[in-house]
């Protein structure tokens, strides 16, 4: 008979998994709310996975070819672009190409008078900038969707408004899923509820994985801007990626919250002016500007920035976690997917020791924040 497998959450991190799992396993998402309603709907879309995974060449080739593979369905669009980062106090831009490629990525330092040449919209700074290519960005509500639609299509059924309660454990084993409407007795059961997902296992396993808030700001101009690279301004840590409608996504501003489950879903004044401020040291012409909108969503941190992909060994042994994305999820949900299939069949396309909990010898959530704005 067909392994029944349950996985609970259904942001893009329980939607990849179910599509991955679909066409040889009888799967079923339980989502509390609206698929993509966390912080998968709230992301910037940026797929920086080159950086991200560096010295991870499966990881990153495998997440690029199966965006690309995905492009064009189920109306999603894959769009490659060209990643920038401008100086900062890290030290001279050429040294770090050196650091890069020492870590396999691709990075060329590119000095002033090239780069105007090249994107004259972009306000250069004197010391030019380092640039990145296998980047680029997508829509996350619209990749979310597409990745629900294929998953369906490939067999795997979604339920919403249907929330886990507990799991019921007897020895190393989980029998029963409880939710707010019913119990569910699956084979096996795949935690990817984002930060809620510790929760959920307190008692039965720590994972050391904190909540953490983080926002976006959308500012456009009179002057289409949606040929702007991507980038990455390191000392004020934010970033931003061209939009379709030639606007300017621009990110950063992160927080640990007293209360995750109220954090405002609305960008700060602060950091809103920030941006606004930060604007014309990023687009050349900014006659015009004005805001369009902003946000703000929660999502899980791990002390090393990784996320946890793994059958916790102390827990039960049909329980798989796959949280603490800590501001990657997007461009790692096509990671996790083939990192999940893999520990249930043992074939994966993808290295699964780089997600494994044991690599953490405390799991304390009290550590410090690392930002991936790069
Ligand atoms: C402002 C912002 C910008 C970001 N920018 C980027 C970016 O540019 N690139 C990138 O790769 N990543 C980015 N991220 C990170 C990315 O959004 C997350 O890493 C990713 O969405 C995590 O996906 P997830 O499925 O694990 O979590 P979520 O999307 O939060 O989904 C978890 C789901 O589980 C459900 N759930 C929880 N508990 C239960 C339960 N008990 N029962 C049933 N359902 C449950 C929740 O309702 C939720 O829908 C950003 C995040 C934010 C907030």
């Amino acid at each position: 008979m067909t392994e029944q497998v349950l996985v609970v959450g259904g942001g893009v991190i329980g939607c990849a998994i179910a599509r991955e799992l679909a066409p040889e396993y009888d799967v079923t998402v339980l989502e509390k709310d609206g698929i993509g309603h966390g912080a998968s709907g709230r992301a910037a879309g940026l797929v920086t996975i080159a950086t991200a995974y560096a010295g991870h060449d499966r990881i990153v080739d495998h997440a690029l070819e199966s965006f690309h593979a995905f492009d064009g369905n189920y109306g999603f669009r894959f769009h490659d672009a060209e990643s920038l980062e401008f100086p900062s106090e890290r030290g001279p831009l050429q040294q770090q190409v050196e650091e890069h490629r020492e870590q396999g990525v691709a990075a060329e330092y590119v000095p002033a008078e090239d780069a105007t040449a090249q994107y004259p919209m972009l306000n250069v700074p004197e010391g030019g900038y380092l640039r990145f290519d296998r980047t680029g960005w997508v829509v996350p509500s619209e990749f979310t969707e597409a990745v629900r639609r294929s998953a369906t299509d490939r067999g795997a059924a979604f339920e919403t408004g249907v929330e886990v309660t507990d799991l019921a454990v007897n020895g190393r084993t989980v029998t029963a899923v409880e939710t707010d409407v019913d119990t569910r007795e699956p084979d096996r059961v795949v935690l990817a509820g984002g930060w809620q997902s510790p929760a959920l296992v307190d008692g039965l396993v720590d994972l050391p994985v904190r909540p953490y808030w983080t926002q976006c700001v959308e500012l456009g101009a009179d002057v289409d801007l949606s040929d702007v690279p991507m980038g990455w301004l390191p000392d004020p840590d934010v970033y931003w990626r061209p939009t379709r409608s030639g606007t300017l996504l621009l990110g950063g501003g992160s927080a640990f919250p007293d209360d995750p489950a109220h954090a405002p879903t609305d960008e700060a004044a602060a950091f809103r002016n920030r941006i606004v401020d930060l604007f014309p040291h990023v687009v050349d012409d900014t006659s015009g500007a004005h805001y369009v909108q902003g946000w703000a969503g929660v999502d899980g941190a791990t002390p090393d920035t990784y996320p946890i992909i793994d059958v916790p060994p102390e827990g039960p042994e049909n329980l798989i976690v796959a949280t603490g994305f800590h501001g990657r999820g997007i461009m790692s949900a096509f990671t996790a997917g083939a990192a999940v299939r893999g520990l249930l069949t043992g074939e994966s396309p993808v290295p699964t020791a780089p997600f494994r909990l044991d690599r953490f010898d405390s799991r304390s959530t009290d550590f410090e924040f690392i930002s991936v704005s790069a």
